[in-house]
């Protein structure tokens, strides 16, 4: 089977769908891989290295495409990009399809299958192959990172002979994949670490880093194989009275909360980070779904009320090394999960396939996509 890597056309991205090492893996197996020039230049791996794995370069991304059986990307496929595909080819890469009707609709006409590396489910087995995980965990290390940076202050107890610096505080919305790295590193950084989370089987996983979890005393959310699935009006408010003090105390506050499938819910109100001291930093990693603050700007550094304000979308992509490492294993533990170098196994009952496979054969067979298309 013929794999096709193109250029990541996103603005910014740097990250790319595989790796050197993960080309040489594959092409042991029997795969052909090829690749746009300069697919991962942005990354640091150079067509040279690709070619010593065993790709084969192509100058543009038509002569690429226009053979390949499997298109392997990070982002979703550009309109261009399945246009210039054989019919019946396949897609693999991150795509949240029920957010692109209009590149559905053309795999439809083109009875492309498509594969969503943020449809796989989240199961023990497919660990390997969770890049909303990988790209998460990532992303919450920068977070603090770039929070820590936006901050005229260090995280850690420092005593001087000239005074003793206290240690900065830090406030965490969410502990899940996200949240859990942002309190190691801001734990490790020597912060004083502080979590909000729905869900009351992350206070053990909090506590166990080294966070103190602050626990809101009411009923009210509903959760399913790991996920916060509803959460009521009257949980937020008592939630937003027990956080309001603690704001108010903190130097950086990070957000990752995310009710599956759902809008970002809206947690840092504009009078909350009035109230926060200035100076002090917020990262909205929910910034692409909405945003948990309502100060925030997708993609934007903005300051508010003296607040310093981070909505960057793409944090990975800042890590891109790192990132497309494991992505590339990510996308090709897939890949081997559903094909032979012969071809595809198409097992559409196999709970992996049928989580993932958004369209196939001119048909859209994902019901979560198909529900909220409809
Ligand atoms: P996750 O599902 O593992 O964790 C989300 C957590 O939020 C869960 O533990 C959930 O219980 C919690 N939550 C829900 N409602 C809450 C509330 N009211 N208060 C406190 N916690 C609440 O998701 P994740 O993989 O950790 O990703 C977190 C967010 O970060 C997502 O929105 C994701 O899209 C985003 N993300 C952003 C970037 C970026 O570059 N900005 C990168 C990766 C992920």
């Amino acid at each position: 089977m013929k794999l096709a890597i193109p250029k990541e056309s996103k603005v910014p991205e740097r990250r790319v769908a595989l790796t050197p090492d993960v080309v040489k893996s594959l092409t042991k197996a029997g795969f052909q891989c090829g690749l746009e020039s300069g697919a991962g230049e942005a990354t640091g791996f150079y067509d040279a290295a690709y070619e010593g794995a065993g790709a084969v370069i192509f100058p543009d991304k038509r002569s690429l495409l226009a053979e390949a059986d499997v298109l392997l990307k990070v982002n979703a496929p550009t309109p261009e990009e399945l246009q210039l595909l054989p019919e019946g080819a396949t897609t693999i890469s991150f795509l949240y399809a029920y957010t692109v009707p209009e590149l559905v609709n053309l795999s439809l006409q083109k009875r492309l299958s498509t594969f969503a590396m943020d449809a796989v489910p989240r199961i023990s087995r497919a660990q390997k192959m969770d890049a909303l995980s990988s790209q998460a965990n990532l992303g919450g290390y920068k977070a603090v990172i770039m929070g820590a940076n936006a901050l005229g202050k260090i995280f850690p107890l420092m005593m001087t002979a000239a005074g003793t610096i206290t240690p900065a505080r830090v406030l965490i919305f969410g502990a899940g994949v996200a949240g859990l790295q942002a309190i190691a590193t801001a734990k490790r950084l020597g912060a004083v670490v502080e979590v909000t989370d729905v869900r009351p089987e992350t206070k053990e996983q909090v506590e166990s880093l080294g966070g103190r979890f602050l626990e809101v005393q009411a009923d009210g959310v509903k959760t399913e194989g790991g996920y916060a699935k509803e959460v009521s009006a009257e949980y937020l408010q008592k939630q937003k009275e027990l956080i309001s003090k603690h704001i108010a105390d903190a130097d950086l506050v990070i957000t990752t909360a995310l009710v599956i499938g759902k809008k970002a819910p809206l947690l840092v109100t504009e009078e909350m980070v009035q109230r926060m001291k200035p100076g002090s930093v917020i990262v909205d990693m929910a910034v692409e779904s909405g945003g948990n603050c309502a100060l925030s700007e997708f993609n934007q550094t903005v300051v508010k009320h003296g607040v310093t304000i981070i909505g960057e979308a793409n944090l990975p992509a800042l890590v891109a090394v790192n990132a497309s490492e494991l992505y590339a294993k990510n996308i090709s533990t897939l890949l081997l999960h559903l094909a032979t170098k012969e071809g595809f196994k198409w097992e559409l009952e196999e709970e992996i396939t049928r989580g993932s496979l958004i369209t196939h054969q001119g048909e859209l067979v994902h019901q979560f996509t198909k529900d909220i298309l409809s």
